[in-house]
């Protein structure tokens, strides 16, 4: 089992860091944590060393870390959310038809969405050159990956 309902809110309290499953960190999408996970106890732990320098392990230092990640990736983290959230209630017959929609992405696109880089630049692109993506009824994943 893996956490598939999106980030913990807080993931930060006072002496309390969260990281990896725990703190709902993998990626939803394919089912990735590993890679998440590290990069989240290698942002943690260098805040929890500059915490016990500062000689200050209050929450409010601590949101360091939650701020950081945030800024880096809970924007993809949401979306990889949402779309799992929409996927798991689709019948056979929707899998089928919206498997289709994958023809519309090049190799590096693919390779960029398997790798939950979801936002900015790669959203932009897609969208620009595959104008049914909107049709096909992800209004709501494309403003959140282009910043709405
Ligand atoms: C079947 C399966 C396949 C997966 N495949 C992939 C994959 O291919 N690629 C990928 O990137 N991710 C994959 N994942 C997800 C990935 O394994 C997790 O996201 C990642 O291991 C989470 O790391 P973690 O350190 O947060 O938690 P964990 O690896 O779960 O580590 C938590 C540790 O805490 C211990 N623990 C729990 N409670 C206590 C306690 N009270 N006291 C002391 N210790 C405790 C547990 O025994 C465990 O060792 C898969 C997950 C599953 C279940």
């Amino acid at each position: 089992m893996m956490p598939s309902d999106g980030m913990n809110d807080p993931i930060t309290g006072d002496g309390i860091l969260g990281v990896g499953d725990a703190a709902g960190q993998p990626s939803a999408l394919v089912g990735e944590g590993i890679r998440w996970c590290i990069e989240a106890g290698l942002m943690a732990g260098a805040v929890a060393a500059e915490a016990v320098k500062a000689g200050d392990v209050s929450g409010a230092f601590l949101a360091r870390y939650e701020r950081q990640w945030n800024a880096k990736h809970a924007r993809n983290l949401k979306i990889a959310h949402e779309i799992n959230k929409r996927i798991s209630f689709w019948d056979d017959e929707k899998w089928d038809r919206r498997t289709e929609l994958l023809k519309m992405f090049t190799p590096e696109q693919f390779a960029e969405a398997l790798k939950t880089n979801l936002t900015g630049a790669w959203a932009a692109k897609l969208i620009w050159s595959n104008p049914r993506l909107l049709k096909e009824g992800v209004r709501k994943l494309a403003a959140l990956a282009l910043g709405g």
